[in-house]
């Protein structure tokens, strides 16, 4: 029986890799708490696209706030606890993974409680790279200051076009300046030769991404962006370690045993989106039945393919470094934006895309400066613009959302007659 009539419209075909994910996840969780509970590790924490291999080459266990910003959206509560951060003075505009997270804190209040921790990890020292936006160095501030600790920053400059040797060098040599105040935090010497492996690892695991992100290149595409977006966890919280590449060969294997079946993501697949921008944390599942029914699979996005970090060489950590966090989409110009999501749209034989405008991420809202006009002008493929937030669900009108997506899908049908 054909997978199309096999499942109902409106279904979510389940990776069976789900399993693994949980416990991949639920170990990390565990070391973390260990270390918060005993202190037998230290901890440090790591914005999504820092040094994580140098952090965890050093002998740290990393906390990643924006993986728990996620996990407070994913959990509806972020509205619950923005107010808090408000009434410090922390504005309601600026990044909603920073004001739930901040909010959550000061109620004392997390989710990983529900997993046995009493609080969010304290930290020993916090370490932020600015290749994302500049929220992420006053975040790791307010809680720098609450626990007295050390904060250190990697400061990328943004809108870059071309990669030039002078930038990767002042990138490079910013991140090995790290070094010193690492070993105070970490009570230990740096060893070259545990970054080497950190590095290496952190390739492996990255290409087996790219590998998975990839696979949604074939019609149907056995993954789609809902399922991304929970399975890339590994790939954030434990880059540069053996856990993610373990976890990403499972995915992978599965995935090929999708294909070879013709097995898609989703039951019905007639239209393939690209994503642009944050996903809705609070309505990931609703989005993806919508989606579903509509017979639409969103087979590439620029957030899932933030954390393909190829350039990564062990035999040259700190420059391979320095180049694969500033090629990063979200540091680039728009210029360059745009030849990158040119050949994402062909190669992913794509029909439409969705540019999710967030209120309180600008840097990761691609529409606000004509980039979905150009990239119209020269790839002729249609795109809607939908207005919302990563955290916050005030932003977002649900009911308005939905007809315009199913408006759109309507007139890609038309289009691709
Ligand atoms: S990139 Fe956007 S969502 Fe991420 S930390 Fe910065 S402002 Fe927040």
């Amino acid at each position: 029986m054909s997978n199309a009539a096999s499942h109902e419209k409106n279904e979510i075909i389940r990776l069976k890799a789900a399993d693994d994910l949980r416990k991949t996840m639920d170990d990390y969780f565990g070391r973390l708490r260990d270390a918060a509970e005993t202190g037998r590790k230290k901890i440090a924490w790591c914005t999504s696209v820092g040094p994580t291999e140098l952090l965890y080459s050093m002998g740290f266990e990393v906390y990643f706030p924006e993986n728990h910003g996620a996990m407070l959206g994913a959990g509806k509560n972020a509205d619950k606890y923005i107010p808090s951060a408000i009434a410090i003075g922390y504005s309601p505009e600026i990044c909603s993974y920073l004001t739930s997270d901040i909010g959550a804190f000061l109620q004392n209040e997390t989710p990983l409680q529900k997993m046995g921790f009493k609080s969010i990890p304290k930290p020993d020292i916090l370490v932020y790279n600015t290749n994302q936006c500049r929220e992420v160095s006053d975040w790791f501030s307010f809680y720098a200051r609450h626990f007295n600790v050390p904060v250190l920053g990697i400061h990328t400059p943004l809108g870059i076009d071309e990669l030039t040797p002078g930038i990767i060098k002042n990138v490079s040599d910013q991140i090995e300046g790290l070094i010193p105040e690492l070993e105070k935090a970490a009570g230990r010497k740096f060893d070259p030769d545990r970054l080497k492996e950190a590095v290496a690892l952190s390739h492996e695991g990255c290409i087996l991404w790219r590998t998975v992100l990839e696979k949604a290149m074939h019609k149907p595409s056995p993954i789609n962006f809902f399922d991304s977006v929970i399975h890339m966890g590994p790939i954030v919280v434990m880059r540069g370690t053996q856990y993610a590449v373990d976890y990403y060969k499972i995915l992978l294997a599965e995935l090929e045993e999708r294909i070879q079946n013709n097995i898609g993501a989703i039951p019905l697949e007639k239209h393939r989106i690209y994503w642009d921008g944050m996903p809705l944390w609070y309505k990931l599942s609703s989005l993806a039945k919508v989606f579903s029914r509509l017979d639409t699979c969103i087979v590439a996005s620029t957030y899932c393919n933030s954390w393909v970090f190829d350039d990564l060489d062990a035999g040259n950590p700190f420059e391979s470094s320095a180049l694969a966090y500033s090629k990063l989409f979200i540091v680039r110009s728009d210029n360059a934006k745009e030849k990158i999501l040119e050949k994402l749209l062909k190669d992913f034989s794509i029909d439409g895309l969705i540019y999710h405008e967030s209120k309180t991420c600008h840097r990761n809202s691609n529409n606000l400066y004509g980039l979905q006009n150009r990239l119209f002008e020269t790839t002729g493929i249609p795109y809607l613009e939908i207005n919302g937030d990563l955290n916050d669900p005030r932003c977002f009108s649900e009911e308005q959302s939905i007809i315009a997506i199913e408006t759109f899908i309507d007139q890609l049908a038309g289009h691709q007659k």
